[in-house]
């Protein structure tokens, strides 16, 4: 399989890790739309949330319980943030493994 964020979790491809247990690891994106910009990706490839089973809603949940806690550690909590699934094509998805992106650090534009 072909997947980049595998990569990344296998070690093959080196990333600046903010985060990392047994089944979650969240990366800074190297691309960043915000001043904070952190991918939570879980370590089991699912293609997106159109392919989620309903025994990954625990797993899936844990990718928002872990964007919470690092938007604590890095002081968002109380002026806010963003998190956004991006779903397919139309919502710009690049790579095809779900991850939670958290974004804020700044004042964030409304969105379409
Ligand atoms: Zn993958």
């Amino acid at each position: 399989m072909d997947c980049i964020f595998d990569k990344i979790i296998a070690g093959e491809i080196p990333s600046d890790k903010v985060y990392e247990d047994g089944e979650v690891i969240a990366i800074k994106d190297i691309n960043p739309s915000a001043l904070v910009h952190i991918l939570i990706i879980p370590k089991k490839h699912i293609e997106s949330v159109n392919h989620m089973d309903e025994a990954d809603s625990a797993l899936i949940g844990k990718l928002i319980y872990t964007a919470s806690n690092i938007a604590k550690k890095k002081g968002l909590s109380s002026k806010g943030y963003r998190l956004v699934f991006n779903i397919g094509e139309d919502a710009g998805m690049v790579v095809n493994h779900i991850h939670l992106h958290l974004l804020g650090g700044q004042k964030l534009g409304a969105m379409v």
